[in-house]
């Protein structure tokens, strides 16, 4: 079975993403980057997270065919591969619907930096600009958002993190989601104040969470 280790994460941390109370049913998926192979490694269309085992993961290559799996891949293959294509740091994507950062997406705002920890994704986590869901639209307008940064939010949908392997990312979406939620919070009994660029910069280089480079 092809990148074993991978599937088993992805069922792994896909459950997380219920427990943690990162997504809601089947909403969200995770990939997994094989450098070496150039190969990914991603969660099934529709399958409960409990219910799904390694072998329901799909592999798939990075021009988006199948190369071993007998289930549907994520409606999200093209948001999930054009990370893959596009950024060498990124060798994992965590897709989730978690509630605060959809809260910020559906009034299309920015997550600024609100909190230090915003440094795991960057100085900021900007909004993309709408798409429908599974287009290439919507990959693209997403990478771009995502330029310079571990995370993005989704218009009217969700958040999207990166990173050099899976706990790297899922860690991100972890701490975007608790900042988005504390930033909210915030807004509603009052003016949050946001630290400066020049302050989030040191944070970034204290956290190594920017331009990481591939470690295997
Ligand atoms: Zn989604």
């Amino acid at each position: 079975m092809l990148l074993a280790q991978a599937r088993q994460d992805i069922v792994t941390f896909s459950r997380k993403l219920i427990t943690d109370h990162l997504t809601v049913g089947t909403g969200g998926n995770i990939s997994i980057y094989d450098p070496e192979k150039k190969m990914f490694a991603i969660s099934p269309s529709g399958i409960d997270y409990f219910d799904m085992t390694a072998e329901d993961v799909v592999i798939l290559d990075l021009e988006g065919r199948i190369v071993e799996g007998s289930r549907k891949p994520s409606s999200e293959v093209d948001l999930h591969r054009i990370f893959y294509q596009n950024r060498e740091d990124i060798c994992a994507v965590v897709h989730t619907h978690s509630t605060y950062c959809t809260v910020l997406a559906t009034n299309h705002m920015d997550l600024p930096a609100s909190s230090y920890l915003v440094a795991f994704a960057g100085r900021n986590v900007r909004c993309g600009d709408y798409a429908p869901f599974g287009t290439r639209d919507l990959a693209e307008k997403t990478f771009s958002a995502m330029e310079g940064r571990k995370a993005a939010l989704m218009a009217n949908h969700g958040l999207i993190t990166g990173g050099t392997d899976i706990r790297d990312a899922y860690t991100v979406a972890q701490q975007i989601e608790f900042c988005a939620e504390v930033y909210v919070k915030a807004l509603s009994i009052g003016k949050p104040v946001i630290l400066s660029d020049e302050e989030m910069d040191r944070m970034i280089v204290r956290f190594g969470s920017y331009g990481q480079k591939k470690e295997r």
